[in-house]
């Protein structure tokens, strides 16, 4: 069984039902890719996992608990941690603040200062700027910071929406050994990408939705994958 199964879950807002079949699986030490166009429904569904948008039918388990029936705060107390796109840190606190923000989700206060101190051993860079204001680093720092206030509520499953986005290049290279290195810790790690090449370099697994479908799942190193892709990417609505 993987850490987290989600099967043909429906989800959107209020009556609008943006995602009507998704079904998807993350075991730990892996990371799946989430791709499809704009629009697809791909956020909704990780929200949905998260617990801000309501599941209206399917069902999505961690370690097989249902998830439907908990509130976003206990799914975050089970492991589920969620980086939203856009870095939600707070930008004009310091690193170390906003670190410290993480902490409240560990399961003690000594747990938290170990976490913190992991975290700064992981992000050196953070570790030069904790007394910074988050506000004074730059995308990529932020990215940074914005995943390691995930990490250190020590989470078995770690929901990454659009990681990629708006970071220079060579940044981006650095996101990718960050979540390469997350799967070697044994994270179950969920991965919401436009960027195709960038989600294929960092997936074991790729599940492809189209219009809140999922269309393809499968290795991403399978044959045809590409052409999923490029169908999904071209579909008519
Ligand atoms: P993108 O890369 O553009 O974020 P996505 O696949 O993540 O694409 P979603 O953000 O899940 O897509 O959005 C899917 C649909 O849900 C879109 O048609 C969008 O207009 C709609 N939607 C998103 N957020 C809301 C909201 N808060 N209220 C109502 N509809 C929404």
């Amino acid at each position: 069984m993987s850490t987290l199964e989600v099967q043909a879950i429906a989800c959107g807002y209020g009556d609008l039902r943006v995602v009507t079949d998704a079904t998807l699986s993350v075991d730990a030490g892996s990371v799946t890719a989430l791709l499809g166009r704009n629009g697809a429904g791909k956020t909704t569904t990780l929200r949905a996992i998260a617990g801000l948008n309501r599941i209206t039918s399917g069902r999505a388990t961690l370690d097989g608990a249902d998830l439907a029936t908990m509130p976003a705060y206990r799914r975050a107390r089970a492991g589920i941690a969620y980086v939203q796109e856009g870095k939600r840190i707070f930008r004009s606190r310091t690193v170390e603040e906003n670190l410290l923000l993480g902490t409240y989700a560990a399961s003690s206060t000594t747990r938290g200062r170990e976490l913190m101190g992991e975290m700064y051993e992981r992000f050196p860079l953070l570790a030069e700027r904790r007394k910074l204001r988050a506000a004074q680093l730059s995308g990529g720092q932020q990215q940074m910071l914005a995943i390691a206030q995930a990490l250190i509520a020590d989470p078995r499953v770690l929901l990454l929406d659009e990681p990629s986005a708006g970071l220079a290049p060579a940044i981006v290279g650095q996101v990718l050994d960050v979540i390469r290195d997350l799967r070697t810790r044994g994270l179950a790690v969920l991965l919401v990408e436009q960027a195709v090449e960038f989600a294929l370099a960092a997936a074991d697994r790729v599940v492809v939705l189209n219009l809140g479908r999922t269309v393809h799942s499968g290795h991403a190193t399978d044959t045809g994958l590409r052409e999923a892709i490029q169908r999904a990417y071209m579909a008519e609505d």
